[in-house]
């Protein structure tokens, strides 16, 4: 008789998915192999909570998922460090450093950075941005400083300008703007959009409150305008106007990361990693991935959001446990992601924007709401 087949699983990035990956593990091992979790920092960041964050409402460990913990409660390895390119036959992963990781099968869950961020003049120079999270650290320590200075002159000389009219960035904004005024100091800030709405991945009801609530709070905002470079003191936009900016926050669209756009695995038109149902590769190769890091082959609908990511989870949890053990014969677990999904903007000011299939309302219920599926969803990835 001969003896089972010994795999390595390669789980780079400790996104949405591969954190739900590595909690399922953890419940019931995966047999067949080892797990080895690659990604640059042990820690991973929820960032549905970023905003909270910036605005100085949670600490940092209130958002902090430990990959390394829930990497070795499954079983696992953890190693820091950022993956390069994946082979095109899923056997081996290039870091950045030079070394060559072999394996049977590996996954890729390491998100996405916002579009033009390094193809756009000035933005790695001037801009911040959301995550990792020690952009997000020197943000909100950028914005205590411009506060700092107003109060010591009694008017603000700095001004803020957020690039990026979706989720995230109308949260961040929300968010700058009451750590502004919590400190009693008016400062300038303009969200621009390039699209004709605000939060054009929502329906229109959605980006018309959140733009009437940001003017409410003396919030500028410019849709149809086209960000086209940045200096330290404004955002150039295409059709030659110029926004005073000192704190640049540049959030537009999803990109691929280098690893995304360097492996030779086949990819959609925007460079994201092509995935069947099984959420592997269309290539058929034992390469496999979630989250903004993939296109959904028979979904090309799906938005870059955690909350899919988050779906996509178990999925591919239980595919990589079928592939682990050989077991794949047997028909794998298809992903079918919902067609609408709840979502909740906090405005920093105690109530939410909530969108549920359709329906608009903005109230305290809503941000009670999300800051109990916030904190809930960061609790299920703790020791307890
Ligand atoms: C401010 C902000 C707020 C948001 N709020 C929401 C929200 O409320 N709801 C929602 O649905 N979506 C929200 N989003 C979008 C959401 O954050 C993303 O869609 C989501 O994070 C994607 O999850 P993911 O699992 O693909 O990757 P991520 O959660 O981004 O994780 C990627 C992981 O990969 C690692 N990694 C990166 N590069 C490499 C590499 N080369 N090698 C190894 N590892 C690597 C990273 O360190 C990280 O651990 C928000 C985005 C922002 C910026």
């Amino acid at each position: 008789m001969t003896a089972p087949r010994h795999r390595r699983l390669v789980l780079l990035g400790g996104g949405h998915a591969h954190i739900e990956v590595l909690r399922l593990a953890a419940q019931h091992r995966f047999t067949g192999g080892e797990i080895l979790v690659i990604s640059p920092s042990a820690h991973s960041h929820y960032t549905g909570m970023i905003p909270g964050f910036v605005r100085g409402s949670y600490a940092e460990s209130a958002l902090t998922i430990d990959v390394d913990w829930l990497t070795r409660e499954a079983g696992g390895a953890f190693q820091e460090g950022c993956a390069a390119a994946v082979a095109a036959d899923g056997r081996s992963v290039t870091l950045e450093n030079g070394d060559v990781l072999e394996c049977d099968l590996v996954s890729a869950d390491v998100g996405s950075e916002p579009s033009g961020l390094r193809d756009v003049p000035g933005v790695a120079d001037h801009a911040f941005t959301a995550r990792p999270i020690d952009r997000s650290r020197a943000l909100a320590g950028a914005i205590e400083q411009a506060i700092a200075r107003a109060r010591r002159r009694g008017t603000s000389e700095d001004a803020v300008a957020i690039v990026g009219g979706g989720g995230g960035a109308v949260e961040i904004a929300f968010a700058i703007r009451a750590r502004a005024e919590a400190a009693g100091v008016s400062l300038p800030l303009t969200v621009i959009e390039a699209k004709p709405d605000l939060l054009p991945e929502f329906e229109s009801a959605m980006g018309r409150t959140a733009g009437r609530v940001l003017r409410n709070r003396s919030v500028d905002v410019l849709t149809n305008a086209k960000a086209t470079s940045v200096t330290a003191t404004e955002v150039l936009l295409a059709d030659g106007r110029r926004v005073p900016s000192t704190v640049t926050v540049w959030l537009g669209g999803a990109a691929p990361v280098a690893v995304t756009r360097n492996s030779s695995v086949p990819k959609n038109a925007h460079h994201f990693w092509a995935v069947d149902s099984t959420l592997r590769s269309t290539s058929g190769a034992p390469v496999w991935g979630a989250g903004d890091c993939v296109a959904l082959r028979d979904f090309p609908w799906v938005p870059k959001a955690g909350v899919y990511a988050v779906r996509e989870g178990p999925v591919l949890a239980a595919n990589l446990r079928a592939a682990m053990a050989g077991d794949t014969h047997r028909g794998l677990v298809l992903y079918q992601p919902q067609s609408s999904y709840l979502s909740i903007l906090d405005t920093a000011d105690g109530h939410a924007i909530m969108r549920w299939k359709g329906h608009v309302f903005r109230g305290r219920a809503a941000l009670w709401l999300k800051v109990y599926i916030d904190s809930r969803f960061v609790d299920r990835y703790r020791q307890r």
